[in-house]
């Protein structure tokens, strides 16, 4: 609608300014023309043609200049096929070739000789209405893929449903695994290229099976098809041409998909349901697809149960605290610890944090959890600095869903000076992952927490697709390998020591997540990781059990 608003303003200030609309008259008799231009001039310039030929070489001269083209109904045909989506009007001087005109496509038909009035009047109608035609087609379509926008995508989507009672239809959504980071990686030209090229793919082979192709976000497309058998094979097929193609870097694309839609499920809830096996499909590398069964239903009866308990549980306090302390590998002082929440939920159970924490982020419940969060750590570390005299620092996580909360520095800090703490007091871990999401955002938040004299710690180092050249850029306290890394050792011992390596150089000290035993202590050690945490050091423990740990602790040291 914007557009044709645009556009009727656009004529508005036209006129305003006495700026004239264009008209290309394509007619073979020179007496027809001349009428024609008698009657149109002076209210409109006017192009004049006697061949179609030399009307598309005006056209491509002028290019976008010609408003509408006012076409003999003999060449009418031909000039349709060549005139892109021109607004065209019809001219005869028999008034019984109306009717294969306007079926043709013409906008209107002018019978001559006409009052000239009435010509003026058809003339400027069309331009208008033909105007807001195509200009409601074009806002109708992705401007750089030109699949559906997700506003008309679903009311089309249910006409079509409701059009073919007697046809099964599938809901496919298909996800381009870390866009952001491939945008970063390559600029947005490549990146916009990439969507192109994948949306021309999956639109002309859907639109074959009679199928209609959205976008979702912007790195996401939506498909309903008639239903087919052979999705993995169809997949296949369909994406092959982007992995032949040699110049553009390689990317891995996602399904979800639900086949074949029930028939009391609405549209919304089938892409809903794709949605939601798509999601699944990005937590298995080796399958790049994943359908929407009953044990996926299940799975997400139960997220829907849980978000729904989420408002009371932090209102009743289930969500609970553990700390797993950080030692130093040398002599074992304890440096710190981390806190990490679980849900003691009344029917399920004490639940990790991976059955809650993904769908937290996923439906924005988690900022309010890790709000909650760190409001019970500072009150903790209050309490224990007032029993002991002084308390390790203890680290939080960061959601990198938090990343974008509107004052995630001003949230932290006025939580940290409630409880009358210094910013030392509460360390900050931040995940790998946000880089990718959001790396200037990020790089702009760590620097002003850390202006404020809190550590930030990158958790999780290595999960991702994190380069080491990103620490230059990342401003960091401390890198806390992933457990990933020890469990990789076994095969690829080199990788390990080269991050060690490098992280010595910049003097980044490091924490190894994940340790077990003795041996993978000792090997750290000598590979120059300071720091572990891990079961073998101790497990993630109860306030009390850590206050009893850190009060019989001789020493603690700080992490350097
Ligand atoms: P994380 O921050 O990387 O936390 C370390 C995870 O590794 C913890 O799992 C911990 O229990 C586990 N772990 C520690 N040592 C060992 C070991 O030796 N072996 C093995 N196999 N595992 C070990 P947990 O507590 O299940 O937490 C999982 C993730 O959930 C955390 O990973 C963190 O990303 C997230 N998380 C936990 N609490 C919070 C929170 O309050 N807010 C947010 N946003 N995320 C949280
Ligand atoms: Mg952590
Ligand atoms: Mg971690």
């Amino acid at each position: 609608m914007t557009y044709v608003i645009v556009w009727i303003i656009m004529e508005d200030i036209k006129k305003g300014q006495g700026v004239r609309n264009t008209l290309l008259i394509v007619d073979s008799s020179e007496f027809r023309r001349k009428l024609f231009s008698s009657i149109c001039e002076p209210t409109y310039q006017l192009l004049l043609s006697g061949t179609v030929d030399e009307a598309v070489s005006i056209l491509q001269d002028t290019g976008r200049n010609v408003d509408a083209l006012l076409v003999e109904c003999a060449l009418f045909p031909e000039m349709k096929g060549r005139s892109g989506d021109g607004i065209l009007i019809a001219l005869s001087e028999r008034g019984e070739d109306e009717f294969d005109a306007l079926s043709q496509g013409a906008q209107d038909f002018i019978v001559l000789p006409s009052d000239p009035r009435l010509v003026r009047l058809k003339i400027e109608r069309a331009i208008r209405q033909g105007s807001e035609n195509r200009l409601l087609r074009l806002s109708e379509h992705d401007h750089l893929t030109g699949v559906y926008t997700r506003e008309v995508f679903f009311p089309y989507a249910e006409k079509l449903v409701k059009a073919n009672p007697g046809l099964d239809y599938d809901a496919l959504e298909l996800n381009i695994d870390h866009f952001r980071m491939f945008r970063d990686l390559y600029g947005p030209e490549v990146s916009d290229n990439m969507l192109r090229i994948l949306a021309s793919l999956v639109k002309t082979r859907f639109s074959e099976m009679g199928g209609i192709v959205g976008g979702g976000k912007p790195d996401s497309f939506l498909v309903l098809v008639p239903h087919q058998e052979n999705w993995p094979q169809l997949l296949r097929e369909l994406l092959e041409p982007l992995r032949q193609m040699r110049d553009l870097p390689q990317v891995q694309v996602r399904s979800g998909i639900y086949a074949p839609i029930g028939h009391d499920v609405a549209v919304a809830t089938a892409f809903e349901r794709a949605n939601f096996a798509c999601d699944r499909a990005r937590e298995n590398f080796n399958k790049p697809y994943c359908f929407f069964d009953s044990e996926l239903h299940k799975a997400q009866m139960e997220e829907m149960r849980l978000v729904g308990d989420t408002p009371r549980a932090i209102e009743e306090r289930q969500f609970v605290i553990r700390y797993q302390p950080k030692f130093r590998i040398s002599d074992r002082a304890l440096v710190g610890a981390e806190a990490l929440v679980r849900w003691n939920h009344p029917r399920l159970g004490f639940l990790t944090p991976d059955r809650f924490i993904p769908l937290f982020e996923r439906n924005g419940l988690i900022s309010a959890l890790d709000n909650f969060i760190w409001n019970c750590v500072a009150s903790q570390i209050r309490s224990w600095k007032e029993s002991l005299g002084s308390c390790v620092p203890i680290s939080t996580n960061i959601s990198r869903v938090d990343v974008g909360m509107p004052d995630l520095v001003g949230t932290i800090h006025s939580i940290v000076e409630h409880y009358g703490l210094e910013p030392r007091d509460l360390n900050l871990e931040v995940t790998e992952s946000a880089y990718t999401r959001e790396p200037n955002r990020l790089v702009q938040l760590v620097s002003q927490l850390r202006s404020l004299g809190y550590r930030i710690e990158m958790d999780d180092f290595g999960s991702g697709f994190s380069s080491l050249n990103m620490l230059a850029l990342l401003p960091i306290d401390v890198l806390k390998l992933d457990m990933k890394f020890l469990q990789l050792e076994t095969e690829r011992p080199a990788i390990i020591r080269d991050v060690l390596h490098i992280a010595n150089d910049m003097r980044v000290p490091v924490i190894a997540e994940g340790v077990e035993n003795e041996a993978q202590a000792k090997m750290l050690e000598e590979l120059g990781c300071q720091y572990a945490q891990g079961f073998h050091y101790g497990r993630p423990m109860t306030a009390d059990q850590f206050f009893a740990l850190m009060s019989g602790k001789k020493q603690s040291a700080s992490i350097a």
